[in-house]
């Protein structure tokens, strides 16, 4: 699964020194041979921000680029956020091995993860691998590129929830997530609960385990889809933190809007 921490995506916060050539002189044709650098890319295509790059044709990946090309109206309507990307390069690889090659050079720090979000001067950067989950890692990673481009900063439990909630394709975020099904075994047999400032105290993604991935989606999904209470919270919380100051948690914003916190937040995920 993606949040196995080991293999999960990994934020890198210090600027790339990755230097890719610039957005001109693109190519759309299949080119197959791989052989010199400047020709590792079969296909490279413009999208809005994205420049896409790929090891193989973009034709096989057609149901992502349509989503990416939804994905910043879709977290912009739903965060009530507006996202101002100036440029995203998607680096999709052909193998596991391709990826890590690339990367050894360039991003070491992300050689054995799964996929990589990495914030840069130029150009913020995405790199994935073609695999089973190679569209949710993209979606995954291009939430947090975009995400960065409407906060100063994401604290980082809401900004994997984010990228959790908005991995999957938009017709499965409110019923269709595999967190929803966890979490509800979860609440059925061994007595979850939210622990949303046990979440607030993580500090590096490194101190985010699979749980806590799953259990940051489930208090998100609470934020989006539960009481007007809950949103208006949420509004809050991103009004404090574009304003610079830091914010009042959102565990108090939330337990100060709605009583029995915890219980509220069970309820509205086992609907
Ligand atoms: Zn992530």
């Amino acid at each position: 699964m993606r949040y196995v921490s080991l293999v999960t995506c990994l934020l890198i916060v210090a600027a790339a020194s990755v230097m890719a050539g610039p957005w001109t002189a693109l190519k759309s044709s299949w080119s197959g041979n791989g052989g010199a650098a400047a020709s590792q890319w079969a296909d490279e295509r413009e999208l809005g921000p994205y420049l896409l790059r790929s090891e193989f044709p973009l034709h096989d990946v057609q149901d992502l680029v349509r989503d990416l090309g939804d994905l910043q109206e879709s977290i912009e309507r739903s965060l009530h956020l507006k996202c101002q990307p100036q440029a995203i390069q998607i680096h999709l690889f052909n193998s596991k091995r391709s990826y890590d090659k690339y990367l050894r050079i360039r991003v070491p720090e992300g050689v054995n993860r799964q996929a990589l979000y990495v914030p840069g001067t130029d150009a913020d950067r995405v790199y994935a691998y073609r695999h089973r989950d190679l569209e949710t890692d993209v979606r995954h990673e291009t939430t947090h590129a975009l995400l960065h481009t409407a906060l100063p900063y994401v604290p980082i439990w809401i900004d994997e929830g984010l990228a959790e909630y908005f991995e999957v394709p938009a017709a499965l975020r409110v019923k269709g997530h595999a967190h929803r099904k966890e979490l509800q075994t979860a609440i059925r047999f061994q007595h979850w609960k939210p622990g949303l400032e046990h979440l607030e105290a993580k500090r590096k993604l490194m101190d985010m385990d699979g749980k806590d991935y799953r259990d940051a989606w489930g208090i998100v999904h609470f934020l989006l889809h539960g009481p007007t209470e809950a949103r208006k919270a949420l509004d809050v919380y991103f009004d404090e933190i574009q304003s610079g100051s830091a914010p009042t948690p959102l565990s108090d914003q939330l337990r100060r809007r709605i009583p029995e916190l915890d219980q509220a937040i069970v309820d509205h995920l086992m609907k």
